[in-house]
């Protein structure tokens, strides 16, 4: 089984991605959710904590509505997706 060769010397990187885009598993139709790191402090609607400066994070912008957009911890989102019976991951 010589496979040895197909392994790529040096350190892998991760694949770089545009800093705005969601990780896939956080799209929900109808909404355009995006991966940010604000210099604000937000307040989660998950759980009621605050999102903190500099933390990444995901807005959630209703289409029809963008003044409903809200500021999500990444596994807040996750957990309210999964509540919503949505989630994918
Ligand atoms: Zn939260």
């Amino acid at each position: 089984m010589p496979r040895r060769h197909r392994r790529v010397p040096g350190t892998p990187r991760p694949v770089p991605r545009p800093r705005a885009a969601a990780p896939p598993w956080a799209l929900l139709p109808g909404y355009e959710v995006r991966h940010v790191a604000g210099e604000k402090e937000y307040r989660c609607p998950g759980c009621d904590h605050a999102v903190r400066p500099a933390v990444w994070h995901l807005v959630v912008v209703p289409e029809d509505a963008p003044e409903e957009r809200r500021h999500w911890h990444t596994g807040c989102w996750r957990v309210e997706l999964r509540r919503r019976g949505l989630g994918r991951a």
